[in-house]
């Protein structure tokens, strides 16, 4: 089932790059702006291909617990903002709004950037394929004497209740109608969970039907060579 999801992920980003180097190749984009947006659905799906072969890989190095963390101190600020923009630069037009707050005394806490920005990502992607018409993404940074808290809330779907306790597993999926109109393959938060909890930190997810979704991360604040 797990084969079947991500080779059926992994056809749209493929079909759009072949797509688009045929029309640049074959000469259909012909004025610069056309082949300026040839280019662009490129790299965005070369993105999202990127993410979906690390969530892939992230998920076999953590069943055979040989996934490696490169913790330093650093501003998660920047991290969170880092993979914001990424994300950005693969939406289309008018695909969702991302609100960022982060306040900026946030102290410098040990993390990985990339696994971190890892969970940005797909945190954020969940927000918006999980949200209907208004997607609406917010993320926030805060904290609270030696925790830092990030939220990230949308307007979407909501999860059922009977299946809050079950999203964290390894390829579980809602049964509910509306989730099920989008590709996945349940490793996303999996492999979040794997990571926040590598930080020594927690993540909760409160929702509603029809209304949205906030997850949780609380992070503690660690001294550097604390965490393995
Ligand atoms: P995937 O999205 O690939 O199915 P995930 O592990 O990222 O896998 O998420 C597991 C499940 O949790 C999803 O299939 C979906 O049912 C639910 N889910 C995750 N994030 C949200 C969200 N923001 N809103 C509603 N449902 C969500």
């Amino acid at each position: 089932n797990f084969a079947a999801n991500v080779s059926h992920e992994l056809r749209s980003p493929i079909t759009q790059i072949r797509l688009k180097g045929e029309s640049l190749l074959y000469g259909l984009a012909i004025t610069e702006e056309e082949k300026q947006k040839d280019i662009s659905v490129i790299i965005r799906e070369s993105e999202r291909l990127t993410w979906l072969v690390e969530n892939v890989l992230d998920y076999t190095a953590i069943e055979r617990s040989t996934k490696q963390y490169y913790l330093k101190k650093g501003d998660i600020g920047d991290t969170v903002y880092r993979a914001v923009e990424s994300l950005q630069a693969t939406l289309s037009m008018g695909d969702a709004v991302i609100e960022m707050n982060i306040t900026n005394d946030i102290p410098l806490i040990v993390h990985d950037p990339h696994a971190i920005g890892q969970c940005v990502v797909n945190l954020i992607t969940n927000a918006i394929k999980y949200s209907g018409n208004e997607k609406w993404v917010s993320i926030s940074l805060s904290h609270r004497e030696d925790i830092l808290l990030m939220m990230v809330t949308d307007r979407g779907i909501g999860i059922p209740i009977k299946d809050i306790n079950h999203i964290f597993e390894p390829f579980f999926r809602s049964d509910d109608r509306e989730a099920r109109r989008q590709k996945g393959t349940g490793i996303g938060l999996s492999i979040t969970k794997h990571i926040i909890e590598a930080h020594g930190g927690s993540i909760s997810v409160q929702s509603v039907m029809g209304m949205g979704s906030t997850f949780t991360v609380r992070l503690p604040y660690q001294k550097e060579g604390e965490l393995s």
